[in-house]
């Protein structure tokens, strides 16, 4: 079974009067989402309230359609809110989400996202962005019309292009990911990742093993940078993955030992990679003089005996200087290749994304080894993670390696989730749809309880 263990933290910032923002921490049920809402009178703290109540009372039986079903039952009942009551007119809200469900080889995290709060993997000491902001500088990013660095302080990057609660229906991204122990999933507010940089955020989580200490230490930072909106931080930690890190060690570990001893004929595989600079240093040491016997051969017969010894004394010095610097150049040598040979990195095949075994560009003779050629390309990518894949990004096993293509493949199919279901962006500033154009679209299930008013709004 996979268990978690989580820290929050929730602050106003430096700037607001209200925590508009929400939370939800549901241990039992595995759940966890953060929800950051928008709109006057209140209606900002009443959207998001309602969307982590909503996504807790109808979350169901575990699975990543029902995470997504709940999102689009709560977007309804905001929306109809907001339609009835003229001082929360426009209100919404963004949502993102995680629960363990059941997948066809054991559990798998589930996460969702609507709007501008993100949900983060940090794995092997990487952080990765699993979903992906629906907002403008985010649409102007994928068409190219803007850098990242540009996009950090575009005067419209608070501009989001969906939420829960501004149409009758709301498209829902979401994925999985399988979870290996160690996985640290961070759900947080645009309030965390607008002050604190990717670097910063990845440092408090390398550096806080508690992640309640952790979520506090990221709210401090993001007061400490501004504050300028409301911080809301949810860690969930993978603290048990049911064995899955040691199966996936072991199986990758035998596959790794069949294809050395497909390579190597009948040698077993056993012995360490490390080993294999040894032959090289042992050739090279057999090439040395076996006997100093030769050295001071043409002295003059009267001071044979004395040139001699000291030729004789001369050279053992040499032979054991010879020696000791093969050694040294042995050792050095042997460091550079066996690092130069398991490493591992991810890098483009031609234009699809590959593992390599090596470093980048080789080490010495040692050229890096394609491992695998996946079917993801370079145009199925978000830019930040093609651009981590064109610098070959390197790991120390090929079991990181592996699970960042999963990870990569996990954002992919996340991606693709979504553009099936995306027709037209809409800016968070229309609230002009009438419940008269309900149409066909709308969830099936009829949100008449009575939409509440106040919740646990942290
Ligand atoms: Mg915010």
């Amino acid at each position: 079974m996979t268990t978690l263990r989580s820290g929050t933290a929730t602050h106003v910032g430096q700037v607001r009067s209200l925590n508009e923002d929400s939370f939800l921490v549901l241990p039992d049920a595995d759940l966890y989402g953060v929800a950051d809402g928008m709109g006057g009178h209140n209606g900002g703290e009443i959207a998001s309230a309602m969307a982590v109540e909503f996504l807790e009372e109808h979350a169901g039986e575990p699975s990543l359609e029902n995470l997504k079903q709940a999102a689009r039952i709560g977007n309804r009942a905001i929306f109809e809110k907001a339609g009835n009551d003229v001082d929360l007119h426009g209100m919404g809200t963004t949502l993102c989400a995680v629960r363990v469900v059941p997948g066809p080889e054991g559990d798998e995290i589930a996460w969702i996202n609507v709007g501008d709060s993100r949900v983060y993997l940090f794995r092997d000491d990487e952080l990765i962005q699993l979903s992906r902001d629906h907002s403008l500088v985010e649409d102007l990013l994928r068409d190219g019309q803007l850098t990242p660095d540009e996009a950090k302080v575009h005067p419209k990057r608070n501009i989001i292009t969906r939420a829960l609660g501004i149409d009758v229906d709301v498209d829902v991204d979401g994925s999985t990911v399988i979870p290996f122990t160690g996985d640290r999933f961070l759900l947080c507010s645009d309030g965390l990742f607008g002050e604190v940089t990717a670097d910063q955020i990845s440092s408090a989580l390398r550096r806080l093993a508690d992640p309640s200490e952790a979520a506090d230490e990221l709210v401090r930072l993001a007061n400490e940078s501004g504050g300028r909106d409301n911080i809301t931080v949810v860690i969930v930690e993978v603290t048990d993955d049911d064995g899955r890190s040691a199966a996936a060690s072991a199986a990758l570990l035998a596959a790794e030992a069949s294809r050395l001893k497909s390579v190597d004929g009948d040698e077993p595989a056993t012995a360490p990679a490390g080993d294999a600079y040894v032959p090289v240093f042992a050739d090279r040491r057999s090439s040395l003089p076996e006997s100093t016997d030769d050295y001071g051969a043409e002295s003059d017969e009267m001071f044979r005996d004395l040139d001699g010894a000291r030729s004789k004394r001369f050279t053992w010095r040499v032979a054991l200087f010879v020696v000791a610097l093969l050694a040294v150049v042995g050792v050095v040598l042997g460091a550079i290749v066996w690092s130069g040979s398991n490493t591992y990195f991810v890098g483009f095949d031609g234009n699809n994304v590959a593992v390599y075994k090596g470093k980048p560009g080789g080490v010495l003779w040692i050229d890096p080894q394609l491992q695998e050629t996946t079917d993801i390309t370079k145009s199925d990518l978000p830019q930040d993670a093609r651009e981590a894949v064109a610098a070959n990004k390197q790991f120390s096993s090929e079991a990181a390696a592996v699970r960042y293509v999963v990870t990569l493949q996990a954002i992919v199919d996340g991606q693709e989730a979504e553009s099936a279901t995306t027709t037209t962006t809409q800016p968070k500033t229309t609230t002009t749809t009438k419940a008269s154009s309900t149409t066909t679209t709308a969830p099936k299930t009829t949100t008449t309880t009575p939409a509440p008013t106040t919740t646990a709004a942290p």
